[in-house]
């Protein structure tokens, strides 16, 4: 059964409810007639109890109640209606034909009513009354809607900020945290616990001995004024226990004209640190020795560089590379030359104080930082200290192995002003040790300084010679014991432009150091080879006359050698047998394998191969039978002894016979007296080679030479 029936007005679901109560259908009409043109919905109800099951249903912006019903009147009604949350607040205007006395109006607004009206009911009272309400109603809805959109909007900013994996707490301008997101409670520590109030400078954890800095100071009040926006992940926080995480956070701070304050968010990065240091770590580390590597080295020495130009301190740059390292690593392999490099690290790290460095430089060469010294001699005695802890055998497996190290010494600022001036000041002062002798440190001087300007000017001008052809080729004789010339070694001399004649002492060091020596020996084997050439077709020379040209170690191991010396012979058109290589001893054992398949593909030519400088080198006989090789070099060194130096004497006629029952030929080069030769053909050396006969000399000159030598021969005939 509708109870209920709605009026007539036009009604949009927009539009503002009315409900009006009468028992009165025909009083229920006249107030509808009177309501229509207000923009809003009718709805009647018959009785109390109609009005009261019509409120708790739908929304009314106002209602007109009639006061004297039958059952339940119009203040039981309201009063009902108060009892209940939903509807206590509808408005309501009784309207009434009983007494306007004032305690019945009273008891009216007891029971909740805002207003009355008396019949008969004056239309336009009616009407400007019920328009307040409806505004009323109205801007109470907007109300309503604007509490409730802030309702969602902070639950959904609450529930935003619980799920958030970042800390985020806000602040007041006294520093002191306001609120704080779950996640930053726990990240905290507070758990439950209240973190409000807690000011947020003591979440920052500060390092012990450093006087703790205020709220000032520390920035957060220049944030809030500035309204700056900070990022950091250098910082360390403290949870409630004073454990400690490193964070990342930004703080910016705000001014409103409510409020000034900041918000602090921030994240644990425990785990990244750990992979950063871990990544760092292995990037700065050498595997083998877990040294320092190369780039920790130049990033701690740049950084103590800079605190030393700060407090105008010194500071010590050892270089140092390892005697013999790479014997080792040929003769008893890899395994062994790794546990050499780990016990040598372990023994230069502890001759160290804590605060220096030692890094792995690569290969057998390290590079020691004492960042901080107060006598220019402080890092010789570091030194000394290494080099002693370097006497003692290492036991490596069942290898009782002892090695030296050379180290150079730059002190900063005197040996350089920045890295790379320093670490070339240590390295040149760590070859001069080298030069100096086994297990030895050198400082680098003043003089060391003088003495490398003058290589890098010397360098510049051997590219020039090279290029220039300033070098020349000197020939001496070598003849066998009847004095007939059997074959000349040719020696480089530099045609200096300014400086004339330069004796190679001064340069192929330099030479062999930059590689140059490659084109140099390119050269020389042209312009002795095509001058023997020419010398064999003038029959000036038998051609059975050999020349000799030196070998380095540079040309023998970057394997261009066979086919530089193919081509030359065929360019030059000498005939294969009248070259002769001289190889030093030390040359041949550098790469010993390379060196046997090299020379052995150089023999197959025809070329013959010597050994230089016998008996200075490594005595490796053992090598010597499997070396292609035709003749042994006596060294001047031994030669220079006959007449004076028993053992000399005796190492002499050793090698020869040696030599011969190798099938060797020996020459024995140095000879300057008549004593020596008469010592070496007594002993049955084949051939020689000195001043004794002649220096080396220029083609020219040699020819005269050669002629003069001819005709003494055939005058002795
Ligand atoms: P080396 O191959 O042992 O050459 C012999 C050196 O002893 C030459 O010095 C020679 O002039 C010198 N000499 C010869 N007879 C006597 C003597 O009776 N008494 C004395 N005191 N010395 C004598 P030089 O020409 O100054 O050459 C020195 C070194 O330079 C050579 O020693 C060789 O190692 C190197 N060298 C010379 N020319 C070349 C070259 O074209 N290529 C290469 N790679 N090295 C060269
Ligand atoms: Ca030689
Ligand atoms: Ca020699």
């Amino acid at each position: 059964m509708e109870l209920v029936t709605k009026t007539e007005s036009v009604a949009t679901p927009n539009q503002p409810k009315i409900l009006i109560v009468d028992d009165v259908p025909a009083n229920l009409f006249a107030l509808e007639q009177t309501l229509k043109p207000l923009k809003a919905q009718l709805t009647r109800a018959e009785s109390g109890e109609q009005a009261l099951s019509k409120v708790l249903r739908e929304d009314f912006a106002l209602i007109l109640m009639d006061v004297q019903m039958p059952g339940m009147d119009g203040f039981e009604t309201v009063e009902l209606m108060r009892a209940y949350e939903e509807t206590k607040h509808i408005p309501v205007i009784f309207v009434t034909a009983i007494s306007k006395e004032d305690h019945f109006i009273s008891q009216g607004y007891n029971s909740g009513a805002v207003d009355y009206l008396f019949k008969p009911i004056n239309t336009t009272v009616l009407l400007s009354k019920v328009n307040v309400f409806l505004e009323l109603a109205k801007q109470r809805a907007q109300l309503q809607a604007v509490i409730k959109e802030n309702q969602q909007m902070s639950a959904h900013n609450e529930t935003v900020l619980d799920c958030i994996s970042e800390g985020i707490v806000s602040f007041g301008a006294d520093g002191n945290i306001d609120w704080a997101n779950p996640t930053a409670q726990k990240l905290l520590g507070f758990d439950d616990k209240p973190i409000k109030g807690t000011s947020l400078f003591s979440l920052f954890y500060h390092q012990e001995n450093t006087p703790p800095l205020t709220w000032a100071e520390f920035g957060c009040s220049k944030v809030i004024r500035s309204k700056a926006h900070v990022r950091s992940s250098d910082y360390l926080l403290q949870r409630k226990d004073h454990s400690t995480f490193p964070a990342e956070f930004s703080m910016s701070g705000f001014t409103t004209d409510f409020q000034k304050g900041g918000v602090f968010s921030f994240q644990d990065i425990t785990e990244r640190k750990w992979t950063e240091n871990e990544l760092i770590r292995l990037a700065q580390e050498d595997s083998l020795t877990q040294l320092p590597n190369r780039s920790l080295f130049h990033e701690f020495l740049r950084v103590s560089i800079q605190e030393r130009i700060r407090d105008n301190g010194n500071l010590a740059l050892l270089m140092l590379d390892m005697d013999d390292f790479k014997r080792v690593n040929d003769t008893l392999g890899h395994d062994v030359g790794d546990k050499l490099l780990q016990s040598v690290s372990a023994r230069i790290q502890k001759s160290l104080r804590q605060g220096d460095l030692v890094a792995r430089l690569g290969g057998d060469e390290f590079g020691i930082i004492l960042p901080i010294i107060r006598h220019s001699d402080d890092a010789g005695r570091v030194a000394k200290k290494i080099l002693r802890s370097f006497e003692n055998e290492h036991l490596l497996d069942e290898h009782h192995i002892k090695v030296g190290a050379s180290i150079g010494i730059a002190n900063f600022p005197e040996g350089g002003q920045d890295i790379k001036e320093l670490v070339k000041s240590a390295d040149t002062a760590m070859y001069h040790a080298k030069g100096a002798g086994r297990n030895s440190f050198q400082f680098f001087s003043e003089e060391m300084q003088e003495r490398v300007l003058a290589k890098d000017l010397l360098e510049k001008e051997l590219v020039i010679a090279l290029e220039e052809q300033q070098f020349e080729c000197y020939f001496q004789p070598k003849l066998d014991a009847n004095s007939q010339l059997i074959g000349y070694e040719a020696l480089v001399r530099w045609r200096h432009p300014s400086r004339g004649l330069v004796y190679p002492c001064e340069f192929i060091e330099l030479l062999e150091e930059t590689g140059l020596v490659v084109e140099l020996g390119k050269q020389m084997l042209e312009m002795a080879c095509a001058q023997t050439k020419a010398w064999i077709d003038e029959k000036l020379i038998s051609d059975n006359t050999a020349v000799a040209v030196n070998i380095s170690v540079k040309q023998l191991s970057n394997g261009l050698l066979l086919r530089t010396i193919e081509e030359i012979l065929a360019k030059t058109g000498l005939p294969p047998h009248c070259l002769e290589l001289e190889v030093t001893e030390y040359t041949m054992m550098n790469d010993i394998e390379k060196a046997i398949t090299v020379l052995n593909d150089i023999q197959r030519l025809g070329v013959a191969i010597a050994v230089d400088d016998f008996g200075t080198g490594y005595s490796s006989l053992t090598y010597l039978s499997k070396l292609p090789v035709n003749t042994l070099k006596v060294d001047q060194y031994f030669v220079n002894g006959i007449g004076k130096d028993q053992n000399d004497e005796s190492i002499v006629k050793a090698t020869i016979n040696l030599a011969h029952s190798l099938n060797l030929k020996v020459t024995a080069e140095g000879v300057e007296t008549e004593e020596q030769r008469q010592f070496l053909i007594t002993n049955k050396v084949d051939f020689l080679q000195g001043y004794f006969y002649s220096k080396p000399k220029p083609p020219r000159d040699l020819e005269q030479w050669i002629e003069d030598n001819s005709k003494r021969i055939s005058e002795l005939i």
